[in-house]
């Protein structure tokens, strides 16, 4: 048994964050997203795009995420921003069939948690040629009412989902900061670094217990598979 096999038996619920950690971003996709978030509010509010970009910023700030402050603000529906901001070319990501095949050779539940929305879970998997079926359940931002990791109320609501113990949950984040609550509530957790300044902050903390580049590397490590 390799040292990853160890480290990880037992665990029978495996938690995925979507962006950047079950694909890497393609340059420019961020501001896609970024940009059609600014189109949206300034539409909505008859703004520039400067005002609107403060407001975007502001809400963000405020509530983790720009959706919240648009519906308790100016109600609106989250799903017609959502599917706004997320209508972006995804011809950039890559088939990764190799990491599918990795993920099914999982033992147990294979799970998504995302601040995105399911139709974008949807999209990017078809992008990445990797069947739907293989998770158990996504759990995105609208079924955790609208709480967006890193706050603990976002991981109550997959807990409450799952009805998993976390001693036997394992956490998979490019955000280091998305891996506090599931280290204190005695998930495993790894993560893959970006080189994004916000996510990548406090990357050395104790709450992060392996570090890879190699999602698909990892996950035969630990099953045992070679890759
Ligand atoms: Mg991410």
């Amino acid at each position: 048994m390799s040292d990853l096999a160890e480290a990880f038996a037992g665990v029978d619920l495996w938690i995925f964050d979507l962006d950047n950690t079950l694909y890497p971003y393609p340059p420019g996709l961020w501001s896609q997203i970024d940009g059609r978030m600014g189109a949206f509010i300034s539409d909505l509010l008859s703004v520039d795009r400067i005002e609107a970009r403060r407001v975007q910023k502001d809400y963000f700030l405020r509530y983790g995420l720009t959706v919240r402050g648009l519906m308790k603000h100016h109600g609106v529906a989250a799903q017609d921003f959502l599917s706004y901001v997320h209508d972006v070319d995804l011809a950039d990501i890559a088939p990764d069939p190799a990491l599918g095949e990795a993920l099914a050779a999982l033992p147990g539940r294979r799970v998504i948690h995302t601040n995105s929305d399911r139709v974008h879970v949807a999209r990017v998997l078809a992008r990445l040629d990797i069947d739907p079926a293989l998770f158990g359940a996504v759990h995105d931002i609208e079924s955790t009412g609208f709480e967006p990791k890193p706050s603990p109320l976002a991981y109550d609501a997959v807990a409450r989902a799952e009805g998993a113990d976390p001693a036997r949950a394992a956490m998979f984040e490019d955000a280091a900061r998305n891996l506090l609550e599931p280290h204190k509530r005695g998930m495993r957790t790894v993560l893959l670094p970006t080189s994004c300044d916000i996510t990548s902050a406090g990357k050395e903390g104790a709450h992060i217990h392996y570090v890879t580049d190699d999602l698909t590397g990892f996950l035969h490590s630990i099953t045992g598979n070679s890759a």
